[in-house]
Parts: C-alpha cells; structure tokens; sequence
C-alpha cells in the first residue's frame, strides 16, 4: 500500500437541525498538498469539518468521502481518528478531569492501536519539546483540556495535539482566529514542520493573512454549501483585495438581505 494519503469528498450533502447546508461539496487532498477553503461567514466551512469528522449534530444526507478508499462516513468519529483522520476546531472544547498530558496520550495511543503504546517516558519528553516550541509553559501539560485557557492557548493547544498525533489527513478551522502575528507565526512553523509526502492539509481561513504562513497549493472559496471557485495562491490574493462580491456578481447570487428587502 502506498503511504501517500487520499481523502476524497464527492458529492457531500448534510443538514443541520433538517436544514441543508452542505450542497455537494467536491474536493479531494492528497499528502503533500495544502487546500485552503475561504469564504464569506455562515457558507458552511465549520459545517464540512464537522462532517467529516463525523460530528453528531450533522447529518450527512448524501454524498460519499472516502480516505484511502475506506468509508469515513461508515466510521464512528474514533475509528476516523484512527484511520488518520484529524480535525482542530473553530470553538475546542474545555473538559474538565482530563488533563492535557493525557489526552494528548489516550489519542496517541489510540492511533497507534490495540496493544501499542508510547512508553510514558518518551511520550513526556516528546510532549515537553513540543510544548517548548510552540511557546507553551510547562504547566499546560497538566491543567485540565482546554480549562481556563484564552482563545490563543486553545488554538496553540489544537497546534499541539496535531504536532503528536502525527496524522495522515489534517483539518484546521480557523487556526489563525485569536492568534497574534508571533503566535501566528509559532503555530504556521508547528504546522509547515508536518508537511510531506504522508500529511495533506486543508485549512479553513478568513484571512489571506494566514496563507502567507502556511502556502496552500490550492485555494478554494465555499459559499452557500458548495465549493464555487478554485485556484492558487492568486485567489486568496484576490479575495483579500476585493473581498467575495464579484463571485457572488458572477454566480448571480443575490444578497439575502438584500432580496428579502430589509
Ligand atoms: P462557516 O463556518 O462557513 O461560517 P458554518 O458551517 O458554521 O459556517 O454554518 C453554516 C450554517 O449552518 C449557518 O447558517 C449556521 O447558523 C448553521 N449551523 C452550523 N452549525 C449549526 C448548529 N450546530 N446548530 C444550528 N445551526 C448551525
Ligand atoms: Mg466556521
């Protein structure tokens, strides 16, 4: 079997709460390649992460995603991680009575499956050094997941566990949201220091901002539930000088505000 990973998307439709956001969405990421996904709020972008990763409050009602030909949608959200699968999210979770240290290990040892384990010792070593160069204080290893931390602790954290967990396909929704250009640049060298052959990558992002740090070979805007445009870095240049109204002109998408009068 070949070690280049390959998740495929075709045709995905899902709901949420009996509304459909996702209106076939078409995309396949490869390892080796950066996709980015930008796009106006409220198109659907958080609404594909959570999809993919099998999220319960969103119901797939069509369409088939695949990684490395195996069916992610047949998969509990465990085995997508298992398979390699790794979604960072927009809003972590904060869960209290698990600390950092062992989460980060439980989902280690989880990837590796049944019956290996990362000796104790050189997982702590490894998570130390980790922590050090995403500038984290020692003391995060043992504060409860995601407890207390401000909006940039949680997103240098999300940083962490992908930098451990070493997966094969990454997503990461709105990494850059709350980060400073120094923490910006930090969590960018965490991720850039995964990519090769073995890793693919798409990011979520409204800023162009982050794309300078983490250069995407592929550039796609999402609106309305469907990939409508895609390209190269030039694009994401585009949308940073002239925002998304002369994709919605070319599309004929009429402002929804504007059509219902308000
Ligand atoms: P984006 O990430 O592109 O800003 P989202 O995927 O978060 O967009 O949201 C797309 C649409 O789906 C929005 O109209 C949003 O209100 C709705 N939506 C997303 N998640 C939920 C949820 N958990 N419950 C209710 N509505 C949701
Ligand atoms: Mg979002």
């Amino acid at each position: 079997m070949s070690n280049v990973p390959e998740l495929v998307i075709s045709g995905l439709r899902a709901s949420v709460e009996g509304k459909e956001i996702l209106k076939g969405v078409d995309l396949t990421v490869r390892g080796g390649e950066v996709h980015a996904i930008m796009g106006p709020n409220g198109t659907g972008k958080s609404t594909l992460a959570s999809s993919l990763m099998g999220h319960p409050k969103y119901e797939v009602t069509g369409g088939s995603v695949t990684l490395d030909g195996a069916d992610m949608l047949a998969m509990s959200v465990d085995e997508r991680a298992r398979a390699g699968l790794f979604l960072a999210m927009q809003y972590p979770s904060e869960v209290s009575g698990v600390s950092n240290a062992n989460f980060i290990r439980m989902a280690r040892n989880a990837r590796l499956g049944e019956g290996n384990e990362v000796p104790v010792l050189k997982f702590h070593r490894e998570l130390q050094q980790k922590m050090k160069s995403l500038s984290m204080d020692a003391s995060f290893s043992e504060r409860y997941l995601n407890e207390g931390f401000s909006g940039g602790e949680k997103k240098r954290n999300e940083i962490l566990q992908l930098t451990m967990l070493e997966p094969r396909i990454a997503i990461l929704d709105e990494i850059d949201s709350g980060l400073d250009i120094d923490a910006l640049r930090i969590v960018a060298e965490g991720v850039n220091s995964l990519r090769g052959a073995e890793f693919g990558l798409l990011v979520i992002t409204h800023y162009q901002r982050l794309l300078q740090y983490i250069k995407p070979d592929f550039v796609h805007v999402m609106m309305q539930g469907r990939i409508v445009r895609s390209g190269g870095q030039e694009l994401a240049q585009k949308l940073e000088a002239q925002g998304y109204d002369w994709i919605k002109e070319e599309l004929g998408i009429v402002d929804e505000t504007i059509a219902a009068g308000v």
